[in-house]
């Protein structure tokens, strides 16, 4: 017998293939095509964590990904700003900055490695 998917409720006649779910973590946002597919109004939804085409068309779009990436921690900050309030908790903030710089570390030496930028 067939199963459905739980998130995109396709049918999985030939198991996974039939998913239209997108990789775990990503929306349309991060696909080589979301220009297109915004333009054609197939995109309905910010944030869609399901290929509309069938097959799916999902195609990582790395520099795409990073955006997204800064765009999340910029609002991460913001919101830590907001939480942290009038506290003035050096040790607090200090510590929030420090885990930011370490992610940011990384997927800045990923993004260069990916687009060929080292050295
Ligand atoms: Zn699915």
């Amino acid at each position: 017998m067939a199963k459905t998917c739980q998130k995109c409720h396709m049918t999985l006649e030939k198991d996974i293939e039939d998913c239209m779910c997108l990789p775990e973590g990503h929306t349309c946002a991060d696909c080589a095509y979301f220009r297109n597919c915004t333009a054609m109004g197939t995109v309905r939804v910010e944030g869609q964590k399901v290929c509309d085409w069938y097959p799916i068309r999902f195609r990582k779009d790395r520099a795409r990904c990073f955006l997204r990436y800064l765009e999340q921690e910029q609002k991460a900050i913001e919101q830590a700003i907001k939480e942290a309030g009038d506290k003035s908790d050096k040790r607090y903030l200090a510590n929030l900055l420090d885990g930011h710089k370490k992610r940011n570390e990384i997927i800045l030496k990923e993004f260069a490695k990916v687009f060929g930028l080292e050295g």
